[in-house]
């Protein structure tokens, strides 16, 4: 069983709504809760541990206590005393400690960590230390202040041997200014922050940091503590979590939720296909033809027809001979980069270019020179300089950059491929169905195809499946992939189910094609509009707005608050993309017109006026 006491810097900050919203969230994941209110003053019309359970939506099975309740708003012992029942403080820790066991207790305490529980002066520290809890929860107010409070509180619980951490609950609406600085003030304090609650959420932000930092088995079962090493590397794991938690850049999985009226500017699904009715039912028609996975590697007999005929439409989009498909695209530009260049060889990539690729160049063996992005004077000066080497240079870019929605100057590299003869690694990821004839992407757009030497396309982005595809000018190349890649040769191939979505989205984008030049004015005028409004955002048509901010925690709030009024968006920290350019992602969608510009901008707006 894991004990939690929850108390507080004061008494009113919050400390029912942090059970109420613990409780709810450990409920959910299928853990019987006991919520026990260790002592009430005063007469309230509902008891604080029933309250709790009805933050909770808790059904009948768990259990909701009050031990002590005196009829005075007084302190503890001044109601206790007033009632005639002083406080035992030895027969109170040994009535929890007979409670009947649940996996998560609950505890709360009454005012705040200081308060006196026993005439002696012990208070809720000495309680949590007695009963031995797992951790304490120190609910703080977030707003200004609550540095000062928090630090008390903690240096309390400490003096107890607790183990503890602060959540900060916006009980009123706080500016993110403020917000910001109770953060770093608490940082540099040394005051482990283990959650926040927002104003008038249900739910702390994060729900499973923390449980997980409250060192618990919430959704999953321990590690078996016989294992030495299992111990030591979840130790190591928690530590480097804290660590990213510390600095406000820790990742979670979240169940996404899709509403009615919700407006998703966060997923890549730019031309809506991923519910477009022809992919489905060509996804229905495999299924029933082929069966729902390939189930087994493209070397034994994963490889079928639909995946031969995909590959041929692909080509023919494209204009390039020959290619393969992956499971995702993260497998293909970590193998291609991985495998092709070579010790000796020399890759130049944008600074900018996916995490996939970077992990494949890395482990290639090559040597990798970055140049700044989208800068191609320094590109070439990398190049000039390194003419005399005697390996294979490789640049490697993106035609549609992931976080930034800009492009590179196509056509000047395919005139510095064609003065310095590098091999070219276009990802135009973001660029298909988006940009292009047919909606082939960016390369042939600029007319410049011919000089790409190997071209990646991912299915998961505008082509409404998963997967991705690399088609070279070679079949040599080809088939040494297929040697040597790990990712293909030991992975089971791509389902006949996304290969059909892929191939029916691919007709879509080539219908759609015709409308390109009215999503792409929506993108200037949008851009335009949010500019006027002093919003820093580039120029561009691309589906991709970025909008900087001036720090991370500035982009979680805003992403936050339109999250919270149906807009959903992402926030983008580093390091995803390089310190001090967090932004907010916007991508658009071909359906995206005014009426939604104008609710984004409100919401974005009305978020700017109340910091
Ligand atoms: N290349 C780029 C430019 C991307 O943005 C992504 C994003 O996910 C990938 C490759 C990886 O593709 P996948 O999601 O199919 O693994």
């Amino acid at each position: 069983m894991v004990t939690v006491l929850i108390t507080g810097s004061d008494t009113g900050v919050g400390k029912t709504l942090v059970v109420g919203s613990l409780a709810r969230f450990l409920h959910a994941s299928g853990k019987s809760v006991q919520i026990v209110k260790v002592l009430e003053t005063g007469r309230p019309t509902i008891s604080d541990a029933e309250q709790a359970a009805k933050i909770a939506n808790l059904s009948g099975l768990s259990q909701f206590i009050t031990l002590e309740s005196f009829p005075e708003p007084l302190a503890p012992i001044s109601a206790a005393a007033a009632a005639g029942r002083p406080i035992d403080f030895d027969a109170l820790v040994a009535r929890v400690n007979q409670l009947q066991t649940t996996d998560w207790r609950l505890l709360e305490g009454a005012g705040g960590i200081a308060t006196q529980v026993a005439a002696d002066g012990r208070d809720w520290a000495d309680f949590g230390a007695a009963l031995d809890v797992d951790a304490a929860i120190i609910v703080v107010p977030d707003r200004l202040g609550a540095v000062n409070q928090g630090r008390l509180a903690y240096a309390q619980a400490v003096r107890s041997g607790l183990r503890a951490g602060i959540w900060l609950n916006e009980s009123v609406p706080v500016t993110v200014a403020v917000a910001a600085s109770n953060r770093m003030g608490l940082e540099f304090a040394g005051v482990p922050l283990w959650a926040e609650q927002g104003h008038d959420a249900v739910e702390p932000r994060n729900p499973l940091e923390v449980v997980s930092v409250l060192g618990m088995p919430a959704v999953t079962d321990p590690i078996d503590s016989s294992n030495g090493v299992a111990n030591d590397l979840e130790r190591r794991c928690g530590e480097s979590l804290e660590e990213r938690q510390r600095r406000g850049l820790l990742r979670t999985v979240r169940v996404s939720r899709r509403g009615n009226g919700e407006l998703n500017l966060a997923d890549n699904d730019y031309l809506g296909l991923a519910r477009d009715p022809a992919v489905a039912s060509a996804v229905a028609e495999a299924a029933e033809t082929y069966g729902t996975s390939a189930s087994a590697s493209a070397l034994i007999t994963g490889w079928g027809e639909l995946h031969e005929a995909l590959l041929g439409r692909l080509c023919t989009w494209h204009g390039f001979p020959t290619g393969l498909i992956w499971t995702s695209g993260f497998a293909a530009n970590s193998a291609v980069l991985g495998v092709l260049p070579r010790k000796g060889d020399l890759v130049l990539a944008d600074r900018l270019i996916h995490a996939s690729m970077i992990a494949g160049i890395l482990r290639s063996g090559a040597r990798l020179r970055r140049f700044e992005h989208l800068n191609l004077d320094q590109l070439e000066g990398l190049l000039a300089k390194d003419s005399s080497g005697t390996g294979q240079t490789f640049v490697v870019t993106e035609s549609v950059f992931s976080m930034d929605g800009d492009i590179p100057d196509l056509k000047r590299l395919a005139r510095l491929k064609a003065q310095y003869g590098f091999c070219l690694v276009l990802d135009e990821a973001h660029a298909l169905g988006w940009y292009g004839p047919e909606g082939a992407g960016m390369a042939r757009k600029a007319g410049i195809e011919v000089a790409v030497d190997i071209l990646i396309g991912t299915f998961g982005k505008a082509l409404a499946s998963g997967g991705a595809y690399t088609l070279f000018r070679s079949n040599k190349v080809r088939d040494y992939l297929v040697n040597e890649a790990g990712e293909f040769i030991y992975s089971t191939a791509l389902p006949p189910t996304s290969v059909a979505a892929a191939m029916a989205a691919i007709e879509q984008v080539r219908i759609l094609s015709a409308e390109q030049a009215s999503w792409h004015k929506v993108s200037r005028e949008f851009r335009s509009l949010l500019r006027e409004q002093n919003w820093e955002v580039p120029a561009g048509d691309s589906p991709i707005v970025p909008v900087r901010l001036d720090s991370a925690g500035a982009a979680v709030a805003l992403a936050t608050w339109l999250n919270e009024r149906g807009i959903l968006v992402s926030a983008v920290r580093p390091p995803t993309v390089p310190e001090g350019t967090s932004r907010l992602r916007l991508s658009l969608k071909r359906e995206f017109g005014s009426d939604q510009a104008e609710r984004v901008l409100g919401a974005m707006n009305s978020w700017r006026e109340r910091t």
